[in-house]
């Protein structure tokens, strides 16, 4: 809930007037303080207080399961109300942390080289179960939301341009002062390429960061690993980019997930290069993180270094180190599996 909900609920459960600043506090209780319930809420008069906790569902998803890997990533698989669950990865890299949360309970985007794909849509998040993972796994890690080394990313399970409404109105919670404090720099949304959606979150008052799953040099290519660009084409999505209203501090990030001999060539990379011209932009590239069901190979270092050295020539281009692949936590990775299922159902 945003401040305004707070303050309807509150009316509704009082038969005396509220004061607008009784909002504020339960505000800053829930996204600052990270009070676990309402009786924790001293500034609020007694009643107000246990009518709160009588009437109103409170607090965090909590795991079902926890996985650490041995590189120190932690992915986490939290239970909803509806018994549904989803994950949310950290992972610590020396002073600063990353928290990967999910927009989604799968998603219906299917990019045949992603397991998340394979889970098809179960439902949207709301903006409360967004908010919450990022709270959760602070909570859980003794780390406060505006400490200046947590980054989070809206790359977990789903495509957060399907689930727009609710995605803004968690990023404006997790950046507003009064709530979790994240600076929007440090938030960051990756899409696969809704189109007109891009042209909607430009418009957004408050947004995170862009990035785009690239993926591929050319449109055939595209559609064959991400169907998606049948609807939304390449050459249109790479338009919406150049039209997209950067602020002054602002690059847009491309990644590009490497599948071996399939879109790793040379070619390949200076096709990339042509295509992103003109673009205030960098490159992340991702080796394959492979898969159960997933129908390609991860190519070799060399020809990672091969294809980043020609992206490298005319923009910034990094190759993102796969984190905690021992345990499905890395990108692509996130599909819960069978046992874990059964893990939730028992
Ligand atoms: N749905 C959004 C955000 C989640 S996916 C999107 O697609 O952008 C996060 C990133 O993981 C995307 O860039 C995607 O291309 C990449 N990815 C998907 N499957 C992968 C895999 N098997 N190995 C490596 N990266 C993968
Ligand atoms: Fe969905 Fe992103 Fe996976 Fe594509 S890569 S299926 S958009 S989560």
């Amino acid at each position: 809930m945003d401040r305004e909900e707070i303050a309807r609920l509150l009316a509704s459960l009082s038969a005396a007037d509220v004061p607008p600043f009784r909002a504020s506090q339960v505000y800053q209780a829930i996204y600052r303080q990270r009070v676990e319930s309402p009786d924790r809420i001293l500034t609020l008069p007694r009643e107000l207080r246990a009518k709160l906790a009588a009437e109103v569902p409170f607090g965090l998803p909590a795991a079902v399961q926890q996985f650490t890997s041995n590189d120190g990533t932690q992915r986490y698989l939290l239970g909803l109300e509806d018994g549904k669950s989803v994950e949310t990865v950290l992972m610590p890299e020396g002073e600063r942390y990353t928290f990967c949360i999910s927009s989604q309970v799968g998603c219906p985007v299917n990019c045949r080289f992603c397991l998340t794909a394979l889970l098809g849509l179960e439902r949207n998040l709301t903006a409360g179960e967004i908010v919450g993972q990022v709270l959760y796994v602070a909570a859980r890690n003794g780390l406060s939301a505006d400490i200046s080394k947590l980054n989070v990313v809206l790359m977990g399970q789903g495509e957060p341009l399907l689930n727009l409404p609710n995605v803004l109105k968690a990023t404006a919670i997790l950046t507003d002062e009064e709530g979790a404090g994240l600076s929007v720099r440090r938030l960051t949304l990756s899409t696969s390429g809704i189109v007109p959606k891009i042209e909607e979150l430009a418009r957004a008052a408050v947004r995170p960061k862009l990035a785009i799953s690239l993926n591929a040099s050319t449109e055939e290519q595209r559609r064959e690993l991400m169907p998606i660009t049948r609807k939304y084409h390449l050459k249109d999505l790479l338009e919406a980019c150049r039209a997209y209203p950067l602020r002054s501090w602002e690059h847009l990030t491309f990644e590009y997930v490497l599948l071996k001999d399939v879109n790793d060539s040379d070619a390949d990379a200076r096709r990339v290069v042509r295509l992103l011209a003109n673009l205030h932009c960098k490159v992340n590239l991702i080796a394959l993180n492979p898969g159960p069901e997933i129908p390609y190979g991860t190519p070799a270092a060399e020809r990672v270094d091969s294809f980043q050295s020609i992206v490298k020539r005319s923009m910034p281009c990094f190759v993102r180190k796969p984190r905690g692949r021992d345990i499905f936590a890395a990108c692509g990775q996130l599909k819960r599996m069978e046992s874990e299922l059964v893990a939730i159902s028992s």
